[in-house]
């Protein structure tokens, strides 16, 4: 290895261990081409690669920076957990400061136990469903990713739309059969799987504003029709909100649509966003969010913001459900560094920093983005449309997308997507790191400021030919 290694002296090497150099597949560039940006370093809205390259880094770690890299507060709040000790093992004051935290945000989570991933949050919500239930049929939309365990692979969004897989080689086939997927934004087909079987369905897990098959924004009504069909029934709603809570605002995107009155027709026309309200008011006590919200899950997932960038994801709900998880009750969930001290200290100080100051800045500056875009997408006939839930955004290629938009997986899939990995390149090559697939939700923080916005502007018309060809 050369005393200053380049990105491709770096991938050569962590190839040779690390199974395609990454330890996340959509991390090797797969689908966009070329040797991945190994990185040194990251503050603000830049990040900064082996080759002492800076970007505008619109990945966020994906999702976790909503104030940005290294928030001074957040990194102090570390270190000073992490000198008081790096793991216990025991309880610690500060996982109860963060679960109140979180119930005064969104406070359907009359209970909330933290974890490491949302991988493993969603895992235990549908462990608890089933617990609940005594039933096994589990209801995932196809395009949304939660995770990767077992049975939550089934045309699974993220990586493994961006790998064009099925699923997973590894999952028995007993196990994938205990999923039923289903279109996305279709009542219908939701209304008929459960007329077919819904007593034997646990739980309908779905991610309330789907971002892993880019930004699919659900139609108006249909998370309310999602709960409406699964009490009619007697499963559970499960909202995975790993990566829209605590991102689209206050209380995630339960808030923005179920409180606030969201909707995706109206966002489009203006691409600016309700002003995201606190559903349990500033301490919490409010109860009023009862009476007005549209549609409550009975149990939610969070990951990414909630742990600031540090390994930490929760899973909450209804007590009755919750209380079900051992020790108190038969459903069996543990984990070794759960509640990690210096996980906690990053997502409680992460939180506490993300007023309404936090959310209107990245929502007009999402909009911001996205507008540029498009616009330069528009001067080079690039036909295209870019979707928005809240403050998280992506661009859909190609005239049907253009025309109609993305409401599904089949849509998403259908797209132009060869147009993305040029446009991702030209990014890339004019210092502006695009989340590295078109199936990702591009993420923007609150440290991104004029500075960061010129350098896309400056970079989009390049990237905009590049799409063209
Ligand atoms: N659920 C959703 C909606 C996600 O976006 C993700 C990750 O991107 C997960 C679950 C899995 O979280 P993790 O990667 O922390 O296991």
């Amino acid at each position: 290895m050369p005393s200053t290694p380049t990105n491709a002296d770096l991938f050569a090497a962590a190839r040779s261990v690390i199974p395609g150099g990454v330890d996340s597949p959509v991390r090797a560039f797969g689908s966009v081409g070329g040797v991945p940006a190994f990185i040194t370093g990251a503050r603000g809205a830049r990040v900064v690669d082996a080759e002492g390259r800076e970007y505008v880094d619109l990945v966020g770690s994906w999702g976790p920076a909503l104030l940005g890299h290294a928030h001074p507060e957040v990194v102090v709040a570390v270190q000073a957990a992490a000198a008081r000790g790096l793991s216990f093992g025991a309880p610690t004051a500060a996982e109860t400061e963060l679960a109140e935290a979180v119930r005064r945000r969104v406070p359907p989570v009359e209970r909330l136990r933290l974890v490491s991933t949302g991988t493993e949050a969603t895992m235990t919500a549908v462990r608890l469903a089933r617990g609940f239930t005594g039933r096994d049929l589990v209801v995932k939309f196809a395009g949304c990713y939660h995770g990767h365990s077992d049975g939550l692979l089934s045309a699974a969004g993220s990586g493994v739309a961006t790998g064009g897989l099925p699923g997973s080689a590894g999952v028995p086939q007993a196990v994938a059969a205990q999923t039923l997927v289903l279109p996305y934004n279709d009542v219908s087909a939701l209304e008929e799987c459960f007329a077919a079987r819904g007593k034997e369905i646990a739980a309908v897990i779905t991610e309330p504003a789907p971002a892993n098959m880019g930004v699919v924004p659900p139609a108006p009504g249909f998370n309310a029709a999602i709960r409406r069909v699964t009490a009619a029934y007697g499963a559970l709603m499960i909202a995975d909100e790993v990566l829209s809570g605590f991102r689209v605002g206050p209380a995630g995107f339960w808030g923005l649509e179920a409180v606030d009155g969201w909707a995706a027709e109206a966002a489009e026309s203006k691409h600016a966003q309700p002003t995201p309200s606190w559903p349990g008011g500033p301490d919490g006590h409010d109860t009023s969010w009862r009476e007005r919200a549209a549609w409550a899950p009975d149990l939610f997932t969070f990951g990414k913001v909630i742990g600031g960038g540090m390994p930490l994801a929760a899973v909450g709900g209804r007590a009755e459900v919750m209380d079900l998880l051992a020790p108190l009750g038969p459903v069996y969930q543990a984990g070794t560094l759960s509640g990690n001290p210096l996980a906690t200290a990053a997502g409680l100080a992460t939180l506490a920093l993300a007023d309404d100051a936090v959310y209107t800045t990245v929502a007009r500056r999402a909009a911001q983005i996205g507008q540029i875009v498009s616009a330069t997408l528009n001067e080079q006939g690039v036909p295209h449309r870019v979707q928005y839930s809240g403050s998280l955004f992506s661009i859909m290629f190609g005239p049907a997308a253009a025309a109609e938009g993305v409401r599904d997986y089949a849509a998403a899939r259908a797209q132009e997507a060869w147009r993305f990995a040029p446009f991702f390149h030209a990014f890339l090559d004019a210092g502006v790191a695009l989340p590295p697939s078109v199936f990702e939700a591009w993420f923007v923080s609150a440290a991104h400021g004029d500075a960061e916005v010129e350098r896309i502007a400056a970079a989009a018309p390049a990237a905009a030919r590049a799409a063209a060809k």
